[in-house]
């Protein structure tokens, strides 16, 4: 369980402050898919940054099954995906995937089946040899996906992964994604700014207004096969 609690971003120096984030708070569950729904410049990225220790909050605090994030980032339980692909230069597709286990001091052969599988997962196993500059932003960011993926994290920070991607690799990974969450019990945080996408994939979604990033929650409710989301909008925490 992931919770926060009254969790400020306040941007700028003295006079020129801006308020990114006010006040947020609200827990994720364990196995729970929460996407971060809101407009352009609505603190989304800066709300997984700070979930996931990329970023200190103002004030207001985040706890990790009672933890501090970083003691859990530090055993490796958690897997991010930025909304910019940032891998290794120097590293083929490969060596990126297979960073996280090398940092582990793994055996390759012992690891050489789990990174084939990954890039199998995400559709390039054919580029394997490639650097990233060879490659568009979409694969570097399948890359990325993959690399998150690595050590099978039991949670996943995903800010926009599938946005840069074609709609038929985006169709494909939606879905995989959600199967992955099933059949490993995994926590998933995940930003979008894609109402459809939200809805498809997430248990609950937390809707960010603009600003000064007051959220607002609206329960998605799972009807069966397809997942009709029926929208209720609960009391803003801030008003
Ligand atoms: P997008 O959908 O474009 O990715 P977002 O919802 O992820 O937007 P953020 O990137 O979190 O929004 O930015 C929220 C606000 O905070 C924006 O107004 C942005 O300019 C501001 N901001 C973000 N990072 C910083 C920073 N390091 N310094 C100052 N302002 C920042
Ligand atoms: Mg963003």
């Amino acid at each position: 369980e992931i919770s926060l609690d009254g969790v400020c971003k306040v941007f700028g120096k003295r006079g020129r402050q801006v308020t990114v984030l006010q006040d947020i708070t609200f827990d994720v569950h364990q196995n729970e898919f929460v996407s971060l729904l809101g407009p352009r410049g609505s603190g989304k990225s800066t709300l997984l940054r700070i979930m996931a220790d990329l970023l200190q909050p103002s004030s207001g605090q985040i706890l990790m099954e009672k933890e501090h994030p970083r003691e859990v980032r530090l055993r490796r339980k958690f897997g991010i995906v930025l909304q910019q692909p940032s891998l290794f230069e120097w590293r083929t597709v490969q060596e990126n995937v297979e960073l996280p286990l090398e940092v582990l001091g793994q055996n390759r052969s012992d690891y050489r089946h789990t990174v084939d599988q990954l890039l199998e997962t995400v559709g390039l196993t054919k580029f394997k040899d490639y650097y990233p500059w060879q490659l568009s932003v979409g694969m570097q960011q399948r890359v990325a996906i993959a690399r998150a993926l690595t050590l099978d994290p039991p949670i996943l920070f995903m800010d926009e992964p599938f946005s840069a991607l074609d709609v038929f690799t985006k169709d494909k990974l939606q879905v995989e994604l959600l199967a992955i969450k099933t059949k490993t019990k995994k926590t998933i945080v995940f930003v979008s700014h894609s109402v459809s996408e939200a809805v498809f994939l997430s248990d609950r979604i937390i809707v960010l207004t603009a600003h000064p990033g007051r959220i607002h929650s609206i329960h998605c409710v799972d009807l069966g096969e397809e997942r009709t989301a029926q929208i209720r909008e609960s009391e803003p925490f801030q008003t």
